[in-house]
């Protein structure tokens, strides 16, 4: 049985066909979940028998476990269980005051082992398909004001080794949800060669690529990867990425005290990717770390972080300090699963969604 937000267009006109109503209802049916964006649930204007029958013929991916609203109500996330076998997720909706942001999940785990991310500490459960992505999103958009503008490959898992659900996902929520493909982002440790199969899609979405260090050897310490794909190859994939879509890459950077946030370490980035090819060159995205239980590490004060971004502006790379959200409800990737799967209270400053 297919899912509702895995069911194509096609397969929605099928069932309607099936069931003997008139063609508009399909019509109305689709306005409903892609446009509108509204749970068929409270889909009033559908006669209550159909819109029984469909809520049965359509099952949801996903069931709520958790869900939860940081203290400025605007950060929510949710932690869900697949309906087919239980498998963990989470997903995080950003508000501001015109638009909205998803970040959703790829994967239920990840193989990929960052040693400072909650995900890679609790290991690959299994690849998401692409209805259990996009459902996300639109969970996530039904429960907020503000029109979904964004969607952000950056919760749990790595999209570029689940590639055939991820592209299929970022299909639907461009030709379906409508967003158009540079709103979308995809987020990468560094998978070489799905990079520029990225590089030849259709559809110029954005590219994200997590470094957090600039040489091989700090590199292999947070990221096992690196040993696969070094620096110099995932910069090359990425070169390719920006010269195949006109397309400035974004680097993330997550930065940890003490371990990759010298002033030294700063000159080495900037020069790296300094160097960086392509229209408007790198940006860079510094994350202050996300404490994790399984890490040691802590975020840089806020002053360090600004000068580690003055040193890469220095060698003509752009650079933001990403302001953490959400913080009190646990946002980062993988934080709200590794929490409830060890029970615990949630955090106190968090409270429950209404
Ligand atoms: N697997 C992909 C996308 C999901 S992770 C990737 O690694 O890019 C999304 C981003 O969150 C990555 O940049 C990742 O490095 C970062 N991240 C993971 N754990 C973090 C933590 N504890 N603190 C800060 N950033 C973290
Ligand atoms: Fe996987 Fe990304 Fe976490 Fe690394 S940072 S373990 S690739 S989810």
């Amino acid at each position: 049985m297919t899912t509702r937000y895995g069911a194509s267009r096609a397969d929605v006109d099928a069932l309607l066909a099936d069931w003997g109503e008139p063609r508009y209802r399909a019509d109305q049916v689709w306005d409903a979940l892609w446009r509108q964006q509204i749970a068929l649930e409270d889909d009033t204007a559908l006669p209550r028998a159909l819109r029984d029958r469909l809520v049965d013929a359509l099952p949801l991916a996903l069931d709520p476990v958790t869900e939860l609203t940081a203290h400025d109500g605007m950060t929510s996330k949710w932690l869900w269980a697949c309906t087919r076998d239980r498998a963990q997720i989470e997903t995080v909706l950003m508000r501001y005051p015109e638009r909205a942001t998803v970040c959703v999940s790829s994967q239920a785990g990840c193989a990929m082992g960052c040693t400072f991310c909650a995900t890679g500490q609790a290991g690959f459960e299994r690849h998401l398909d692409a209805g259990e992505i996009v459902e996300q999103v639109l969970r996530a958009a039904q429960a907020s004001p503000q029109r979904v503008s964004n969607v952000v490959f950056m919760g749990m898992g790595e999209p570029l080794v689940n590639y055939d659900n991820t592209w299929a996902a970022v299909e639907r929520i461009h030709d379906d949800l409508g967003l158009s493909a540079r709103r979308i982002t995809v987020s990468t440790v560094g998978v070489a060669p799905a990079m520029r199969r990225l590089a030849a899609e259709r559809l110029p979405v954005t590219l994200a690529v997590s470094l957090h260090a600039a040489t091989d050897a700090e590199r292999e310490q947070l990221v096992p990867l690196n040993r696969r794909y070094p620096i110099a190859e995932v910069l090359d994939a990425a070169a390719e990425f920006a010269g195949a879509k006109g397309r400035r890459v974004t680097f993330e950077y997550a930065c940890i005290e003490g371990v990759n946030d010298s002033p030294a370490q700063a000159e080495v980035l900037g020069r790296l990717l300094g160097a960086f090819p392509g229209v408007g060159g790198a940006h860079v995205n510094l994350i202050p770390l996300n404490p994790t239980d399984g890490f040691g590490g802590h975020a840089p004060a806020g002053p360090s972080l600004e000068a580690f971004a003055a040193r890469l502006r220095g060698h003509g790379v752009t650079a933001t300090v990403r302001r953490n959200r959400g913080t009190d409800i646990a946002a980062a990737c993988g934080q709200l699963r590794s929490r409830e799967l060890m029970p615990q209270e949630p955090p106190p400053s968090a409270r429950m969604a209404p």
